[in-house]
Formats: C-alpha cells, structure tokens, sequence
C-alpha cells in the first residue's frame, strides 16, 4: 500500500453529530478548504482533500474518544472538556459556540454570592463542575444530576436553583429565572490525545495554521478610503495595523486611496476622526483567510 495513504497518515477529529456545535464544525472545516461530505446519517467520514477522517459523534463522548486515541483530536465545548476531566490538551480555541455555565434563580429571589447555595438542591448537567465551585466556596448543597431541559426543575419542584449553560438568557427567562452567577466562560475548543504520532502532529499543525488564517480573519476588516494628500500623514497616525498602510494616487489631482486592515472595533473608534480628516468613499470589506 502507498504508505501516504495508511491510517497512520490520516488525522481522526470528532465532531458532534448534531447539536449546536455541528454546523460550525462544519462550516470552519470548508473554510479551511477541507471537503467533507455531510455526515449526518453516517459515523465516519473521509476528507477528499485534506488527510483528514471526521468521527460524527455525541459532543459528552468526544474527551473519552481523544484520551483513548480513538480519535486523534476533537472539536468540544470546554464546559465538556473541564466536566469529563480527561487526559486531553487543548490545542486551539475556535471562536465559536460561546456560552457560560451559571447558576440561576428565580426571578424574584436574590442570590448573594455562594453563601445562597448552602443547603440548597441545586439541579444541573455539570455535576463536577458545581461540585468543583462548591468545594472552592466552602458550601454544602445537594446537586441533582439532570440530563436535559435543567430550566424546568425549579418549576417542577425539583430544586431551588439551577447550574446550566447560558448564552442569550431567554431560555431562563421564558422560564421564570434569572442568571446569577457566571462559573465558567467556554467555547468550542480543539482537544487533542497526548501521544499523537509525528505525522499526525505535523498534520495537526498545518491544520491549526488554516483554523487560526480563519479566525484571524474574521476579526479583521479591509478598510478602503479615499484622502486629500495633504491628510495622509495625519490619517496614518490615526491608522492601527502590523505594517504601514497602502497609499495608491488617484486619477483626481492631490488625492489618493488608502488600504489597510484593522479590526471592527478598531474601525469604529477612528470613523469619526478619519470623515474629520476627510477622508471619504469608505468601504468595509470581509476578509476570507489571513496569514500574518
Ligand atoms: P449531544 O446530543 O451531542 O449530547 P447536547 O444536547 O449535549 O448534544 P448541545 O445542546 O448541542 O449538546 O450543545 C453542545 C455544546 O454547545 C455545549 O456543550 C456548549 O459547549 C455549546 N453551547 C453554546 N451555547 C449554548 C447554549 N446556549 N446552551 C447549551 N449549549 C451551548
Ligand atoms: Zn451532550
């Protein structure tokens, strides 16, 4: 056999099945220029142009099947990670599936810091983690594991409080509750098992160079304008950026067109003081893949 096309050479990430991490993971593997078939009904799938073979599986088994090298790595929610506590490294963060752990109340009971939780019956999805934050605080309370849908249980009597992932807040408050307090940030990270072969690390590493050109993309703007002459000294001084900016001249006499990148904060903050400057045409535009 073509020793290129052996197991050995071919990277095996875990993706969730479905679920909200599912599309994401798809849609930052085909930025990155990697074509898979959608997988939806099936385990596995081959990429036709990257060394890369994606497990579609549910996101509470990704840590177990990158600790055990059944996958090499994973893309995982790191409230999942810190809650299975497996042997992985988080190689990567990926920008998407943001969301917070925290407790919630009713909406019209007070929480006042972890001294509430005393005594409590708190029901959640993260055991180990409220366990965790409970320990920290010196607080005993009676944690009731629950699978899913953790915003009902106060209203069935289940419990006083719960701890579950939040990232809007309208599922708590179309529920009767409120967000008390934040136990974690997380996000949607790459895990990888700790013994991967050099293949599959040089691999993983030109894969990472790709996922961090998209990222660092989607934080960045290409900003167009055009300027008098005489304020081109003035507007580059007002200009972030790695490098100086492209200054091309006009065919309109003692103007020119200014290209730089920064990002979307970035431009805001200087709009106001670029149109005093007047500089003027401005255009914002996407920038697919970045490679600094
Ligand atoms: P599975 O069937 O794969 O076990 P699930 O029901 O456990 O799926 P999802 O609800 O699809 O999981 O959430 C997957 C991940 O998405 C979460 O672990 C978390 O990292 C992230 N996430 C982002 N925002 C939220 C949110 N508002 N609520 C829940 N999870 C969120
Ligand atoms: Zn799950």
């Amino acid at each position: 056999m073509n020793p290129t096309t052996t197991t050995e050479s071919i990277l095996k990430l875990a993706i969730q099945k479905s679920g909200r991490l599912h599309d994401d993971s798809m849609k930052l593997l085909k930025e990155c220029g990697i074509d898979i078939s959608n997988g939806i009904n099936k385990l596995k799938s081959e990429a036709t142009n990257f060394p890369l073979e994606v497990y579609f599986l549910r996101d509470d088994d990704i840590p177990q099947y990158v600790e055990d090298g059944v996958a090499d790595i994973g893309f995982v929610g790191e409230n999942v990670v810190y809650e299975k506590a497996k042997t992985v490294a988080i190689a990567d963060k990926l920008g998407f599936g943001k969301c917070r752990l925290s407790f919630a109340v009713r909406k019209n009971e007070t929480f006042d810091g972890p001294a509430t939780l005393q005594g409590k019956r708190i029901a959640t999805s993260y055991p180990v983690l409220v366990q965790k934050y409970l320990d920290e605080n010196k607080v005993q309370a009676e944690i009731q594991e629950i699978s899913g849908s953790v915003e009902i249980a106060p209203g069935i009597g289940l419990a006083d409080i719960i701890c579950d992932l939040v990232s809007s807040g309208s599922t708590l408050f179309m529920n009767g509750l409120k967000e008390a307090e934040v136990i974690l940030q997380s996000q949607a990270v790459l895990i990888k098992n700790s013994g991967i072969s050099n293949v599959k690390q040089a691999i993983l590493e030109s894969l990472i160079f790709r996922i961090q050109a998209v990222k660092q993309a989607k934080s960045s703007k290409y900003v167009l304008m055009n300027a008098p002459n005489e304020k081109l000294e003035a507007i580059e001084k007002l200009l972030p950026g790695m490098k100086s900016p492209t200054v091309l001249p006009l065919a309109a006499e003692g103007w020119s067109s200014i290209h730089t990148v920064m990002t979307e904060t970035q431009f805001w903050n200087i709009i106001q003081n670029l149109k005093e400057l007047g500089a003027e045409g401005i255009l914002v535009l996407l920038i697919e893949k970045m490679v600094p």
